[in-house]
């Protein structure tokens, strides 16, 4: 699945054509499409003293759907922050119903496992009015990385626990451990092992009756998925979550940008925020979500969407090695960043067209486009 993540190319596939995206040709910021999408940030809060624009909760396009009998996360960020909840309960509340979710194979139970077939998961948290955030990563046997990452804030005078350790703190918190492995996520785990090498011994079904080879009729990449959800509450407060189990058949202990603070999350009670999903290699290397957050706070004329974009270009100028490029010289990996203001307007961007994202603002919740840098096909 080259170039978009598993989740936003499923959604990005089954979407109707909600929101025509204006296609702009080459990598100029300058010139990016969706013009339709874009927000300019609207001035302090109105003559009322309410901001017109809050509350908001934006997340990546799983924060949206999912099955029929669950509600949405951004649905119950939004419905808890509208019953007085802070927006970080509010939030990692909403994506809690994606970390329980099996069909989500990105995220929580049922997520793709490591090289090993287990399941290791990320997660961080950021809260505006404290300018605190909590995470943890390499986390195994429990279903809510976010919960806990939660109470590394709240509990702990630290930002980030890991493996082992993060497990005995969530034990010490009385999280239940569970298998995190489901039958789907180890099938396609062993399906991967059988085929991802001609050159080991470990064979697909059928191989002994019709001779030991590789499939080559298969991309075996690794593929990513994880879950982005930020809010601004009502009063104007912000708080984020980024929650995932990364990136599918890594080495063992490998950590990507969900659980990393100004990668996959950060948080600016003054100026907004920002998450990502994606290559975590390439959000981590250009400090992301920081990156994001910090150009609103450099311009407050910049929207969300343009500083989302910015970080596309940013990442695309700095992706120098030829195994991370196609041939045209671009990025063969996706990228994508959410962001939103503390007055509520909010966008996001991707390297390459397709992907959506999720928002509950003005009363309604939908899926939106991304903007991008390079129009499908190009
Ligand atoms: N960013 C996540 C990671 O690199 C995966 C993803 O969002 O697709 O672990």
């Amino acid at each position: 699945m080259s170039g978009f993540t598993r989740r936003e190319f499923i959604s990005a596939s089954a979407a109707t054509a909600a929101t025509a995206a204006a296609a702009t040709a080459g990598a100029n910021p300058a010139a990016w499409g969706v013009a339709t999408l874009r927000q300019e940030p609207t001035a302090a809060p109105g003559a009322s003293g309410a901001a017109p624009n809050l509350p908001v909760v934006i997340a990546s396009s799983n924060g949206l759907g999912g099955p029929p009998a669950r509600k949405s996360c951004v649905e119950l960020a939004m419905e808890l922050m509208l019953a007085g909840k802070d927006p970080l309960t509010a939030v990692v509340e909403g994506v809690a119903l994606v970390e329980a979710d099996p069909s989500d194979q990105s995220v929580g139970y049922g997520g793709l496992p490591n090289e090993d077939g287990v399941v290791e998961l990320d997660a961080s948290v950021m809260y505006g009015p404290s300018h605190r955030s909590g995470a943890v990563a390499g986390l195994q046997r429990i279903m809510h990385p976010s919960r806990v990452a939660k109470l590394v804030l709240e509990r702990t005078d630290h930002c980030m626990l890991v493996g082992e350790g993060a497990l005995r703190f969530a034990r010490a918190h009385g999280f239940e451990e569970m298998n995190l492995l489901t039958e789907e996520s180890r099938k396609a785990w062993l399906e991967w092992k059988e085929h991802h090498s001609d050159d080991d011994d470990w064979l697909p079904e059928g191989s002994n009756e019709i001779g030991k080879q590789a499939a080559a009729d298969r991309n075996w990449r690794h593929t990513f998925g994880t879950i982005n959800c930020c809010a601004v509450s009502p009063a104007g407060d912000i708080a984020g979550v980024t929650t995932t189990s990364g990136l599918s058949w890594k080495i063992p202990g490998r950590v990507g940008d969900s659980p990393i603070i100004g990668a996959g999350l950060y948080v600016d009670n003054e100026v907004g925020a920002a998450g990502s999903t994606g290559r975590g290699e390439a959000v981590i290397q250009i400090c992301g979500a920081h990156t994001i957050v910090e150009a609103m706070r450099r311009d407050p004329r910049l929207s969300p969407t343009d500083a989302c974009i910015e970080a596309c270009q940013r990442i695309v100028d700095k992706t120098k090695l030829p195994r991370l490029r196609t041939k045209e010289g671009r990025p063969n990996f996706g990228v994508m960043f959410y962001a939103v203001r503390k007055d509520g307007t909010f966008g996001a961007a991707s390297i390459q067209e397709g992907p959506e994202f999720a928002v509950f603002a003005g009363g309604r919740a939908r899926r939106e486009k991304c903007a991008f840098l390079y129009p499908k096909g190009s």
